[in-house]
């Protein structure tokens, strides 16, 4: 028997998540043949449904695959940068830290644009830098999930697109949640896992390419690794478009199923007159702004500077004479959040999580800002958390 959400503590981390029922029920399903009838159904149609998640063009590639958000970097990376070439890293925290190892490991010679702890390097910076080099690719972290900073993923995709350069963007902590228009911003590799907002456990690597990044990947001189190479793996995502069994590698296919199911949420999503992925984007930037709301009336303030933080995560600076040790306080008050990643400041910082099926849910919101509330208020007098939760109540109301 599964403990309900009344029953134990609400994991609002930045992934994984709490998962909706439904999804939770066709993740727990009977295992089922990869090419049983009903899960090619289930599969071809998460393959449409990435697209509109994704807003990726008709001809774009949806990839799923058995996997973690770091299987998806490095797919998207060794398919459409070889060794010898050159590429620019947009670096905002740990994991474009991460992706310039990866690329550095498949030979290229990597150059990065840098910005302090909780900053982004500037659109200008940018474009100096570009022109300053014969460059292949472009990378950048939509959401840097270590400092809660969200990158100007459009104007970074505009620029790469204007001069021809493949884009890539890890979007792990940011697809399904943050505005990512793919096809309207000329974005060529736009990838994810399951965990973090599209709402399902983990286990799954997602992924969308560009004509253009295929094309990268059979130009290459020297061939990715052959689990990771989209060569193999772009007949099987189409064979299940097309509604075909094929095989390559057996995907995971209860975690496909609760996609089908999880993407379908996503879609159906409905938020102050938004439908389908806009209003996703749109519930996910009220959330924010509520949790927002209340951090700043429990005394607060985040890591990231205000206009770059992220709609999906908060980083929040302990106030002073307090300690890591809230995290555990909040977690006895029925709430887990997760302590700070970056290196250069993990002790002044804690994380809290407000994505996927935890977004749609005012219960979650308001029952992690009491926790917090109440954790604060054994380190601090007079903090009020019942005030914190009104203003964030009042701001999913759309009254603020
Ligand atoms: C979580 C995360 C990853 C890593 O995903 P794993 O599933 O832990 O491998 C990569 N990039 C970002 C931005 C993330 O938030």
């Amino acid at each position: 028997v599964v403990p309900s959400v009344a029953m134990r503590p609400l994991l609002m981390i930045p992934g994984p998540i709490e998962i909706s029922p439904a999804v939770q029920a066709a993740f727990g399903g009977p295992p089922t043949s990869h090419v049983a009838p009903d899960f090619i159904e289930r599969c071809g149609r998460s393959l449409e449904r990435m697209r509109a998640v994704w807003a990726a063009s008709s001809d774009s590639q949806p990839f799923i695959l058995a996997g973690s958000g770091t299987i998806a970097m490095e797919m998207g990376a060794c398919n459409v940068v070889g060794p010898g070439d050159r590429v620019l890293l947009v670096n905002t925290g740990f994991f474009s830290d991460r992706m310039a190892t990866m690329l550095r490991r498949r030979g290229a010679t990597v150059d990065e644009v840098t910005a302090p702890v909780g900053h982004a390097p500037s659109l200008d910076a940018v474009r100096q830098a570009l022109e300053g080099g014969d460059y292949r690719a472009l990378f950048a972290t939509h959401v840097d999930t270590s400092t809660g900073v969200r990158a100007d993923a459009e104007g970074l995709a505009r620029l790469a697109n204007e001069r021809e350069l493949i884009s890539v963007f890890d979007g792990v902590c940011a697809t399904g949640a943050e505005r990512f228009e793919m096809e309207a911003w000329g974005a060529d590799v736009y990838l994810t896992a399951s965990q973090k907002a599209i709402g399902l456990p983990a286990g799954l690597a997602l992924l969308v390419m560009s004509p253009r990044a295929l094309r990268a990947r059979e130009a290459l001189a020297q061939p990715p690794p052959m689990a990771l190479d989209v060569q193999e793996w772009t007949p099987i995502m189409r064979a299940y478009e097309e509604r075909r069994p094929s095989y390559f590698s057996t995907p995971a296919t209860n975690l496909v199923s609760a996609l089908d199911v999880g993407l379908g949420e996503i879609l159906e999503t409905e938020h102050r007159g938004h439908e389908g992925i806009e209003a996703r984007w749109s519930l996910h930037a009220a959330a924010a702004d509520a949790m927002r709301a209340a951090l700043s009336s429990l005394g607060l303030s985040l890591l990231p500077e205000a206009n770059l933080a992220a709609n999906t995560l908060s980083a929040v600076r302990y106030p002073k004479g307090v300690d890591a040790s809230l995290v555990g306080a909040i977690k006895a008050a029925g709430v887990v959040v997760a302590g700070g990643l970056h290196p250069a400041c993990k002790a002044e910082y804690f994380r809290v999580g407000h994505m996927g099926h935890s977004a749609t849910q005012r219960e979650h919101l308001l029952r992690t800002i009491e926790a917090l509330g109440s954790a604060l208020a054994g380190c601090i007098a007079g903090v009020d958390g019942d005030a914190a939760a009104l203003a964030a109540g009042a701001v999913l109301d759309g009254r603020q």
